[in-house]
Formats: structure tokens, sequence, C-alpha cells
């Protein structure tokens, strides 16, 4: 299934493209051109979409030429004498509510608009077109027709760009029984510029959101998206299932990769006139087969639709000489070409389209073997067990096949110095550049040659700015990280089972960051510098536990958190990331104690509380916002809160359920896609009996779906004769909302040892609590352990 915001299957009722070639269509899409002949002056027509509404009260409407008989766009301009037109749209859940208000500063978006921009392939057309013949004050206007082609058409141009290759897609899907989409490029008279999109296929149908750059960095920021009312409890499936990967890969001296690409395509439900698949980006898909004979591709740069889809890679179409029928397996092959390999200098590689460099369709799991041609003088890891290595002259040929299906396959080169290390069940192979890259000079060169994503700031590696006075030696710590992963891979193995792949290689990655793909670790090249080492030193005392030992593990339990057991769709991503952290934490607490845990739960909470135009970085939005949280208001929040508050929800969550049953709950979401509300329901059946929330649906509204990190306090007076002592207290609660309240630990030391746990419900105000003594205590503490989220 595909996650990301913006794709799925496309069907569009009834258009005859007329046999037009997808690159012919694609051309038209961006000569498209406003029809002066088809421009009326309109009143109250009205196009609702489910929860949005769109009204065009009183102005011009003009439509776009047809293209293969299909007009796909329109304009609205409310440039007259009292001209009017509004859109109305209303979440449907406090959260999407919520989003809203904290970019528009109201829940429900009620805006008037001065122009709208609108490109179709739904019924959008016909619904207007209707409207204008049967309300004869609805009249043609010719005069103002010329003016508004001349006008419109360069910016209707611009924006259905965008949209090529879908509209593409839609065209040719032609007659089946699903629809395609609007989308509304307007101008509001309080909001300025936005966007609104409706589209049937999209697992949230409606979205609305504004492009916006911050710090030259373009964003798509989400205001509120969601599953319109007649999409809920639809299921939506990929139009086509890929397996069995056959990739033959040729890395040319130029590090340009030269691939071919063969897999078993099978279509779904229905037949498919046209296929649409994902690429990374750099990739150029030159050629395509379909069972041996050539199909059309077309692949474009489409900037709004790939920023809506929020991923590195962008989307393209092959059009197969004849319909793929449904249920029936094809075979494919794709040649295909790029550069997604750069050296950091010395020989250190750095991977680019780590996960999309070959075709695919949304995550499926599928089988690969690989055959990787390269300089001899490299080393290149890949996934999978070894079939055979030999040499072609100056090139080494490498061929390996996975014994279980995947959900990528990655690789990594360099020239490296080797560890294996076999374990019980798995074995681990660890690399380490033989030497440095240089410092800063490269750097730069590797960031302009691979831009980060638009939208996606954190998410691509800041590059190490090494002094090139102590070049350092990245072999300082192989031995050490090759043990560390070793026994991190046991220490997981033995409480989450059997790890994606029983092969695991590690190698480094020049930048701040680590990767963990089924059976490959990318790990940042500071992981392997020396303590002393300067990059190291300049760091504070989380940095350096960051690099030395959280990053490693954090990686390692990858291979099971999004790989073994993966996530539903981008509201659920924040689960494996919170769940691979804790699980490094867990390991480190059992090699190191409890310290280097809470110094890392106390980092997570100082950057959470850290404030930007007054607003902490925590309250940007719940956690659950996935993605979305990566926007130009707070272009920090994505990560703070995935990791860190992520962490924080599994350390809170241990603390009410005590560490055994928290391993135990392993074990009720294996190899398939976890939802946030799964998980919730499998903490709760873990929760020790007679818990208080029972269902953890408190715990999830306020710390899963809310936002806020209280301050509390706690008083309390011991009253009474010993024998009938009586404890009160008070626990008091600020620096949120009045709507806030979570279950705090009062921890009461009777002596000898014994201690009582109270736990108090806070509120808007002081809660008081009375608990029967029959000592006086030694001690009253409130949440001694950090069992809670707080200043
Ligand atoms: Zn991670």
């Amino acid at each position: 299934m595909r996650w990301v915001l913006w794709l799925g299957v496309c069907l569009l009722p009834n258009l005859a493209h007329g046999g037009i070639g997808a690159a012919d269509l694609s051309r038209q899409v961006r000569e498209m051109s406003i029809d002066a002949g088809e421009c009326y002056r309109v009143r109250d027509l009205a196009l609702p979409k489910d929860e949005a509404r769109l009204f065009f009260t009183d102005g011009y409407l003009i439509f776009a030429k047809p293209i293969a008989g299909v007009r796909m766009s329109a304009v609205f301009t409310a440039d007259v004498e009292g001209g009017d037109a509004e859109v109305l749209v209303l979440p449907p859940n406090r959260g999407e509510r919520r989003s809203l208000a904290s970019y528009t500063g109201a829940p429900n978006l009620d805006e008037h608009l001065v122009a709208a921009v609108l490109i179709f392939s739904d019924d959008t057309y016909a619904k207007l077109t209707e409207q204008i013949r049967l309300n004869p004050a609805n009249k043609k206007s010719p005069e103002m027709g010329a003016i508004m082609a001349e006008r419109w058409t360069p910016v209707v141009r611009n924006i259905a760009a965008s949209f090529q290759t879908r509209l593409v897609w839609d065209v040719l899907l032609g007659e089946q029984q699903g629809h395609g989409f609007l989308a509304v490029s307007m101008s509001g008279r309080k909001l300025g510029n936005f966007d609104l999109y409706y589209d049937r296929s999209a697992l949230e149908q409606i979205v609305i959101g504004k492009l916006n750059t911050r710090d030259n960095l373009l964003f798509f920021d989400v205001w509120t998206s969601f599953v319109a009312k007649s999409f809920r409890n639809r299921e939506i499936e990929d139009d086509v299932t890929l397996s069995d990967f056959r990739i033959e890969a040729t890395l040319k001296p130029d590090l340009t990769l030269s691939v071919v690409t063969r897999v078993k395509a099978k279509p779904g439900r229905l037949a498919l006139p046209v296929i649409a698949l994902d690429i990374a980006r750099p990739m150029r898909v030159s050629a395509v087969l379909v069972d041996g004979r050539p199909a059309e591709v077309l692949q474009r740069e489409s900037m709004r639709a790939e920023l809506l889809r929020n991923v590195g890679n962008e989307m393209f179409l092959v059009t197969p000489p004849a319909p793929l029928e449904p249920g029936k397996e094809y075979e494919l092959e794709f040649r295909h070409e790029g550069k997604v390999i750069f050296e950091a200098g010395n020989q250190v590689y750095y991977v680019g389209a780590r996960s999309n460099w070959f075709p695919s369709v949304g995550r499926q799991f599928a089988k690969f073997d690989l055959t990787f041609r390269y300089p001899k003088d490299l080393d290149l890891v890949t996934p999978g067990e070894l079939v055979e290595e030999h040499d072609e002259g100056d090139l080494r040929v490498t061929r390996r096949k996975t014994s279980v299906a995947i959900r990528f396959a990655g690789f990594n080169l360099g020239q490296y110095e080797r560890i294996r290390l076999k374990r019980s069940g798995f074995t681990l192979e660890v690399c380490a550049n033989r030497a440095i890259e240089p410092g800063l000079a490269d750097d730069k060169r590797i960031q302009a040659a691979e831009p980060a994503p638009p939208g996606r700031p954190q998410r691509e590696p800041e590059i190490v700015i090494l002094p090139p006075e102590l070049p350092g030696d990245p072999l300082a710590r192989l031995q050490e990280i090759a043990s560390e992963i070793a026994s991190a891979m046991e220490f997981m193995a033995a409480r989450f089972g059997p790890p994606a792949l029983p092969n695991v290689t590690v190698a480094p990655v020049p930048g701040k960051f680590g990767q963990g793909f089924p059976g490959l670790i990318y790990l940042s090249t500071m992981s392997y510098l020396a303590p002393q080492n300067k990059a190291i030193r300049s760091l504070d005392a989380h940095g350096r536990l960051f690099f030395s030992d959280i990053l490693q593990a954090h990686e390692t339990a990858h291979q099971w958190w999004g790989n073994v057991v993966t996530s539903a769709g981008y509201h659920d991503e924040w689960l494996m990331e919170a769940l691979a952290d804790y699980s490094a934490l867990l390991y480190l607490e059992s090699k190191n104690g409890a310290q280097p845990v809470a110094l890392a739960l106390d980092s997570y909470k100082t950057n959470l509380l850290q404030t930007a135009n007054g607003k902490t970085v925590e309250s940007t939005g719940p956690i659950v916002l996935g993605k979305r949280l990566e926007n130009s208001q707070a272009p920090t929040a994505y990560y703070n809160i995935t990791y860190g508050k992520g962490s924080w929800i599994m350390h809170m969550l241990r603390r009410r359920m005590g560490d055994d049953r928290f391993l135990a709950m392993r074990k009720e979401y294996e190899r398939k896609p976890l939802s946030t509300e799964e998980f919730r329901l499998a903490a709760a059946r873990f929760l020790p009996p007679k818990s208080e929330d029972p269902q953890l649906e408190d715990f999830f509204d306020q710390w899963v779906y809310g936002t806020g990190i209280p301050e509390l306090k706690l008083s309390y007076a011991v009253k009474g004769k010993a024998g009938a002592l009586r404890l009160n207290g008070t626990v008091t609660q600020s620096g949120v909302d009045s709507d806030f309240s979570v279950l705090a630990p009062v921890e009461i030391q009777l002596g000898h040892g014994k201690t009582l746990t109270q736990w108090v419900r806070t509120a808007d105000g002081p809660v008081t609590f009375s608990v029967p003594l029959a000592q006086a205590p030694a001690k009253v503490q409130l949440d001694p352990d950090s069992s809670v989220l707080r200043r």
C-alpha cells in the first residue's frame, strides 16, 4: 500500500484519448492554454467535495482548451463589482482542526477568494458546465474571455506542469471505476495563496496547504489532511504488485550507475493500460520492455505533486504495448542510469538514493537477486547471501540473493577494512573506510551535487566538517563497533526474535546520520572516530553518546522496527523510530546502567522545550502528524518530536507497564503493518491488572494525539496518630492548556525498603489525594523514576 500523501490507484471515467501516446499528452499538458471562447459570467456555482466546498458566488469562469478531448483546467476571478468566491472546509476531527488552526488561526477554513486556478481529471468540468447551463443568469462573455486567456494562460501552464505526469496517468488509465483529482490553487482575501487537493486515489483525499520557503528550502506546509467522508472504511490497494527483483548494476568510472532491473509485475483487480512507478530523481529510465516488447516511458519533474508526496522520488509512467490483464504475471525490464553516488574525497563515497535507486511501487516486500560490476579497487556491500564473486578485467562482479522478501535493497561502497563476526542466528560484517574524507571543500561539493529534496531539511545529512589538521583514524573503533553491534543484535534478537535478514553488513556513510535497511546498516563516519578526535571532543555529552553508542544501536534496532514490523502509514511512522530509539536505550541500559538513558531522555526533553516565537518545539503538533511536522514553521520539530518525544512515550509506557510486560508486548505485532491504534490496544493488553486508564485512551490522547509538557509540583502533610496516619497531598500542574491531564506517580517510602506508589491524575488547578498509612513515611517523592515527561 502506498502510504504517502499523494498517490494510489487513480482511475478516470470515460476519457477517450484517441490513442495519443504519453509523451504527446505530456507535451500538450505543458502547452495547455485558456480557451477565450469558453468564458462565462457566473453566479452561485457550487463545487462540493465531501468536507470541502467551493462556491463561485459572482465573477468570471473560463476553461482551458481540451487535450485529447478533455478540458483539464479552469480559472475563476472575482474581478467584478461585488465579486466573490468562498472555500469552506470542516476537518472531521480535533487533531486536524487543531492543525488547521495552528496555521490559519481557526479550526475550520472559511476564506473568501479573489481568484482560483483549478486543475482536474475528475468530474469537475461536468459539474460546473451543468450548473452554467441550468441557470440563465450565467452568460458567455467573449470580451472578458480574450483578456483572461492572455492573462491566465502562463499561470495555468505553470501549475498544470506540476501535475503533468499525474494528468497523463489519469488520461491513459481511462474508463475504469475510479476517479481523478481536483487541485485548486487559490488567492484568499486573508490567507494569501494556498492550495486545496481532492484526490480520490490518495489515502487522504482532502489536503489543504501552502508552499512556503524558509532558509532557501521549499516546504509544502500541510494545514490539514484527512480521509474524506465518502472514503472512510475503503481499502486502497496498489494497482500492481512487484516481486522477484533481478538487478544488474554497473558502476562506471565517473560514478554513474547503469542498471538493468528485471521484475515480475502482477496487476490487481483492474486491467492496466499504464503503470505508475517511483524512482529516485537522479535516475533516468531510458527503456522499458514488457514481456520483451518495448513500452513507452514518461518521466518528468513535477514539483507540486512531488512535494505533496514528500519523498525524494518521482513518479514515472510505463505504457505497455497492450493493457496488462488483471491477475496475470508479466516480466518488466527497465534500463536506467543516474548519478546516485558521490565521492567525499579519499575514496569515501556517499550513496544518495539509498532506497529507490531502482523502480518500485509503494513499499512492497520482495526478494532480490543483485549483481554489481564495479572497479576492482573498491569494496561494495549489499544485502543477501553471496552467490558468486569474480573478476572481469578491471571490474569485480559480486552477486547476492536475499533469502526472504525485504522492503528495500540498498548498497554501499568504499575502500574498506572489514571485520566478520558470527553469532548464533546471524552473521555480521562491519566495514570501515581506510581513509577519512577531507574537510569542508569537498563537503560543499557533495551538497551542491545533491541538494536536499524540498521540504526535507532535516532528513538529508549534514556533512561532517572534519578539521584537516587532525586527520583521525577511521579504523580506530572498527573492532569496538563490530563487537558492540554484535552484542546489540544479540540483545535485540533475544527480545524481538530473528532480524529481517540473517546476514547484516555495516558500512560507513559520510554525514551525521545513519540508516537501517534490511541486512545493511549505514553508519555515520563520525561513529568510527576515537573519542579523542576533535570532531567528537567538540560535541556535548549527549552528542558524544549519540555517535559512540546510540546511533549504531538505533540503526541495529531498525533490523526489526521498520523491516520486520512496518508502519501502517505516515501517521504511524513515529512508532518505528520511537521503538528503534528506545530499543537502543534499553540496550545501553543493560550494558552501562541507567545513566546513559537518563542523559539521552534529558537531552530529548531540552530539545523539545526549546522555544521559537514563544512556542516550544513540542507544541508544533502531535507526534502522529509525522512528516507534516517538518514544516516551515519549525523545521527541527519533526526530528525532535519523532525521536525525542517518541522515546519518551515508550519510556512512559514502560514505567506504566513494568519491564517484563513492556518487552512481552513485542509478540503482538509480527510482520504486519502496525498502526498507532493497534499499538495502543496491544499496550493496553499488557498493562498490569487493574491499572488506571485501562485502554490507555487518556494516555494516547495526551501524549500521542495531543501536545504539552507540564510542570508538576507536590506538597504534602502527614496527620493523625501512630497506627492511624494519613498522608494528604496536592499535585499542582502548570505550563499546559487547561484540558491537559496525566497520571503522575507519587512514591511513598515506608521504610524497610517498602514503597507504595499512588497514581494521581492531574488537572487544571491543584489535585488532592489522601493515603492511609500505618507508619510515618521515610520519604515522599513525585515521579522519582522519570515516569512522566515534565519540565
Ligand atoms: Zn531511525
